[in-house]
């Protein structure tokens, strides 16, 4: 909300106010009063003072003589009227009020009252000083003797009984009215504060609780339901109550708010002020009277639009609490501000007048009260937020971590697999090793076994490689052994047969569900393969010419027997090319090795 258009609002509000009548005297009433500083006087010295003594008042204005050491007399002219009436004096907070009714010359009646005295001094129980008119039919005059330590205000009124109970029933519905706000916002903020333990909900139910206190003792209420025997308690209460008013008001504040977060010199500022009204409290209990609420009124003034300012400055600079909170304490300071502007007579005191400073708190109260809400739900969103926040970033390290145990699997698959590779292939020559070798003969024994398939073994043996070795070098043979295995590997091509370094020189081909035959051919396929390729080993010039003997045997395996024993027998016929020779090829027979068909022998 703009400056100008709250200026506006105030002008408004002030003017429709104006239009409400302020206290009617009744009818013919004549309100006249004289202040007397000097040394106490009575009512019969008063009655004889000259009438120039005496000023008029206006019957609309309340009289209102502030902070005052003085005692004040007030006559009361009150014409006959054929109808029960009684004379009000509406500010309850009057420390000694004297009543002498005359009718006829005579006094007829006086008390002795005001908050100074029991509540049982009033002739009528009620928060106001209420004093039946004596007389219908004769005028009466009331000589009133008033004397305050507080601020003297004397709203004065004559008015038919009847009217008074009619208006005094709306009156008192708007005091429950209001306690109840405060009451019900005071409880549930209390719940709020013991679920959600944060201090702003506290402060705010003890304002909530000293304010309406507060309120209610401007209104006589608190003297008249709480301790109307104990009169030397209004003494201490109104300073004090105010003091805690404002300390609990600019504590909640200065949390609500998160003050310091956003404004330190506010936030100091306002630390000076609790610290101000901590004194003024022990002062009001302690310190004179007088002094001690007019200190109090003259801050509470500066402090009430002063909290106004703090809530824009805090706003404007992004807390967005703020927002509710000047919305909130806007009716508080009207209110506060249209009753002040009636007591300095702007505009008539009216009942209006009276109950602004009431429903403005009582509004506040309620605005403040959806601020407190609003502000758990700020926090529950700024909550989810951070939730989710926190779980995406979870979900990436997760995603992250998968990746890479990912990554790690798969590095350590492959490894595993060169591993395998390399256990099972002849760092030599690169092709299978003994090992897997045996491995292949176990799984294909087996397979033979159940399908009765034939299984053949070739077994072939470099002839006279010592010789290689002798004459060319160590490395020289190595060269021939690699040359040999790849040589023998371009003609082991089938799937499923399988080519290994048997031992030093020996290689040996497993040929599954293969016959005699088909295993002598591959035999003799290599021996010619081998015996037609020259070998060049490192840099030598002149090729060298292998030539392998070479075993087969075949067999269909049968339940008892063993695959060392297929090796035994091509190993048996290997030895018989041996020594039939060397580059050729023999094959197994329970009688002995043989050559094998004509038909199958390849020259070289
Ligand atoms: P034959 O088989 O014809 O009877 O004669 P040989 O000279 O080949 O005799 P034998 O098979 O008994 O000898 C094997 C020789 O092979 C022994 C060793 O010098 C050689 N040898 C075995 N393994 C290797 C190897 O890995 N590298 C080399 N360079 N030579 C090896
Ligand atoms: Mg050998
Ligand atoms: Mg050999």
């Amino acid at each position: 909300m703009k400056p100008s258009m709250i200026c506006q609002l105030v002008w408004m509000l002030v003017l429709a106010l104006a239009m409400v009548s302020g206290p009617a005297h009744g009818k013919g009433v004549s309100l006249a009063w004289m202040e007397t500083p000097g040394p106490e006087i009575g009512v019969e010295d008063i009655r004889d003072l000259p009438e120039a003594q005496w000023r008029q008042a206006s019957t609309r204005d309340t009289l209102n003589f502030g902070f005052s050491e003085s005692s004040y007399w007030l006559r009361v002219k009150v014409p006959p009227v054929p109808a029960n009436r009684v004379l009000e004096i509406g500010y309850p907070l009057l420390d000694d009020v004297r009543i002498y009714w005359f009718v006829g010359g005579r006094q007829v009646e006086s008390h002795v009252t005001g908050d100074s005295r029991e509540f049982s001094s009033r002739p009528i129980d009620h928060r106001h000083f209420i004093f039946p008119v004596p007389s219908n039919n004769e005028p009466a005059t009331a000589y009133l003797r008033i004397q305050s330590e507080g601020a003297v205000q004397i709203p004065v009124r004559v008015i038919e009984s009847a009217d008074f109970l009619a208006r005094e029933q709306l009156d008192y519905g708007w005091q429950a009215v209001f306690l109840g706000i405060m009451i019900a916002m005071a409880l549930y903020n209390l719940f709020v504060f013991v679920i959600v333990r944060h201090l702003a909900y506290l402060w705010y139910v003890l304002t909530v609780v000293v304010s309406a206190l507060v309120l209610l003792n401007f209104n006589g209420l608190v003297f008249q339901w709480l301790w109307p025997d104990l009169p030397i308690l209004n003494r201490y209460f109104t300073a004090p109550a105010i003091s805690a008013n404002i300390i609990f008001a600019v504590l909640f504040a200065l949390s609500f708010l998160a003050v310091k977060k956003y404004s330190l010199v506010s936030y100091r500022i306002f630390q000076l002020v609790v610290l101000i009204s901590v004194f003024t409290f022990f002062y009001g209990l302690f310190g004179p009277y007088q002094s001690s609420t007019a200190i109090i009124s003259v801050f509470a003034a500066i402090i009430t639009p002063l909290a106004w300012i703090l809530g824009l400055v805090v706003w404007r600079k992004g807390q967005v609490l703020a927002g509710f909170y000047v919305l909130a304490w806007t009716p508080l300071l009207l209110g506060h501000l249209v009753m002040a502007i009636s007591k300095i007579g702007l505009i008539p005191t009216s009942s209006v007048t009276e109950l602004a400073p009431q429903t403005g708190v009582a509004l506040e109260v309620i605005l403040m009260s959806f601020a407190l809400a609003y502000r758990i739900n700020l926090e529950r969103r700024l909550r989810i937020e951070a939730q989710d926040q926190a779980l995406d970033i979870q979900r990436e390290a997760n995603q992250t971590l998968e990746a890479r145990v990912q990554a790690r699997t798969d590095e350590l698959e492959q490894a595993n697999e060169r591993l395998k590779a390399v256990s099972i292939t002849d760092g030599l020559t690169q092709v299978a090793n003994r090992r897997r070798f045996d491995e292949i003969l176990t799984v294909e024994w087996s397979r033979a076994l159940r399908q009765q398939h034939p299984l053949s073994l070739v077994l072939l043996d470099i002839d006279h490689f010592k010789r290689v070795n002798d004459s060319l070098g160590h490395l020289a043979g190595d060269d021939c052994l690699i040359s040999l295995a790849r040589v023998c590997a371009d003609e082991v091509q089938r799937s499923g047969d399988l080519l290994a370094r048997y031992g030093g020189e020996e290689f040996s081909v497993l040929l599954p569900t293969t016959d005699e035959d088909g295993a002598t051919s591959v035999a003799e396929r290599l021996r010619v393969a081998v015996a037609r390729t020259p070998v060049y080993p490192g840099d030598h010039i002149e090729p060298v010419n292998l030539t392998v003997s070479v075993g087969v045997a075949t067999c269909i395996p049968s339940p008892g027997t063993r695959p060392s024993d297929l090796i035994a027998r091509a190993d048996e016929a290997l030895y018989a090319a041996k020594d039939a020779g060397r580059n050729q090829v023999m094959v197994y027979r329970d009688a002995g090795a043989v050559r094998p068909r004509a038909a199958h022998t390849f020259s070289s």
